[in-house]
């Protein structure tokens, strides 16, 4: 039987003037993650994107795709035919067969589209759930809270039957708020703070700081595993490794031990600031919280964010580690977090940091370095990966 999926847009419906904008933005998308799986025509009617499932093709591959493109509210597998009653209570009846033997109660809901159709929503509906209780007799009819519920769209060219939507990935397309730069260690945070802004609608460039010998190649395999993953979700996402090597043992050499993260941060922010600009990026993401390590207090993050001009983005600010834990396992980047290669924030690391460092000391101690000069140098030497 032909399947299609009919896909229902979130929020983009709110936004007037631009929504043409967005739903070519989410058709485009659309198009580009089925295409991993399956060659399927996807097109816009009436606010509904519709995928169609050609007979060779996976139809859960496609539907778990679909199901993690973010602007869509909600997914329904539907069989597709003709607008005539017969052949919906034959659909019906084939389409939704185990459907139909599991439930004990059920009950018939038409939506029509098409207001030329010669029945009322109401009248297919009573027709269909006639036909149907005869043809099941286990079944009992409950309007109020059946176990089953077919639902019947009647719409333009065709009629499609289904057992009701799939919740979508929710948030926006992909670009429609542009793109920014996210700062990707090898942890469990920041894959989740991506996978947030990116629901967001944000395009995503990763940025990682290695320091090699202080941390392995395989630290590095591991970021790019990392944005492997999270591909799924947000789309094709450069990563630009960054060499961090030298800025470390320059600050480890002339600065105050317990200024060491702090200061370190500061050039991570800096680097990144000026990638993003190159990359047309509007903002930066961190996978902070307030609070987790002694870098991530207030006046922590005030003096790390003093040296960017974009915007700083935490999505993760309010989250506990827990509730963090909790998405990284759903995006399933969990597993991959807790491989234990060592992250370049280890490397170094004073006994005592200081959770409340006052930016004119920092100053001072950073007076030591010519941040300028080892600045360009990183810059310099920044090698674009894309994960495959
Ligand atoms: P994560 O679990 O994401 O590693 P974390 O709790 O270990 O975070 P920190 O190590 O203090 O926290 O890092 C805070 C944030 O700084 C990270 O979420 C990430 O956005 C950024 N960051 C840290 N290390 C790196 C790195 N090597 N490359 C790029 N960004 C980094
Ligand atoms: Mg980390």
């Amino acid at each position: 039987m032909k399947e299609v999926l009919l896909c229902k847009c979130g929020e983009i419906v709110l936004k007037g003037l631009n929504r043409r904008a967005f739903e070519d933005r989410l058709v485009a998308n659309l198009r580009r993650r089925v295409r991993r799986v399956a060659d399927c025509p996807v097109s816009l009617r009436q606010s509904v994107l519709f995928v169609e499932i050609p007979d060779e093709a996976d139809a859960d591959a496609v539907m778990e795709e679909v199901l993690r493109v973010f602007g869509l509210a909600s997914v329904c597998r539907a069989s597709v035919c003709e607008k005539s009653l017969d052949a919906i209570l034959e659909t019906a009846q084939r389409y939704l067969a185990d459907e139909l033997a599991a439930a004990r109660s059920f009950k018939v809901e038409t939506k029509r589209a098409d207001k030329k159709f010669p029945l009322t929503s109401i009248g297919v509906s009573q027709h269909i759930g006639g036909e149907l209780a005869q043809r099941n007799p286990h079944l009992r009819p409950d309007m109020h809270h059946p176990e089953l519920t077919v639902h019947v769209e009647i719409r333009e060219q065709y009629a499609f039957v289904h057992a009701g939507p799939n919740p979508g990935a929710g948030g926006m397309p992909i670009g429609a708020n542009g793109r920014a730069a996210l700062l990707l260690s090898g942890g469990i945070d920041s894959p989740v703070a991506g996978y947030m802004m990116a629901k967001r609608g944000l395009e995503l460039v990763g940025i990682h700081f290695f320091s090699y010998p202080y941390t392995s190649e395989r630290a590095k395999e591991k970021v790019l595993d990392l944005a492997k993953i999270l591909t799924r979700y947000v789309g094709r996402m450069p990563v630009l490794v960054v060499p961090f090597t030298k800025i470390q043992e320059a600050i480890r050499d002339n600065c105050r031990e317990e200024l060491f993260t702090i200061i370190m941060r500061r050039f991570m922010m800096r680097i990144s600031d000026r990638l993003a600009a190159d990359y047309n990026c509007g903002g930066l993401i961190t996978g902070e919280s307030l609070g987790q390590v002694a870098s991530q207090t207030m006046p922590a993050m005030a003096v790390t964010g003093a040296v960017c001009n974009l915007p700083v983005f935490r999505p993760l600010i309010g989250m506990d580690k827990e509730e963090i834990v909790r998405v990284a396992r759903k995006i399933d980047t969990f597993e991959t977090s807790i491989l234990p290669y060592e992250d370049c924030c280890t490397v170094f690391t004073p006994k005592h940091p200081n959770i409340r460092p006052n930016l004119q000391k920092v100053l001072e101690s950073e007076s030591r370095l010519d941040a300028d000069a080892l600045v360009e140098e990183a810059l310099s030497g920044v090698e674009r990966m894309i994960p495959d």
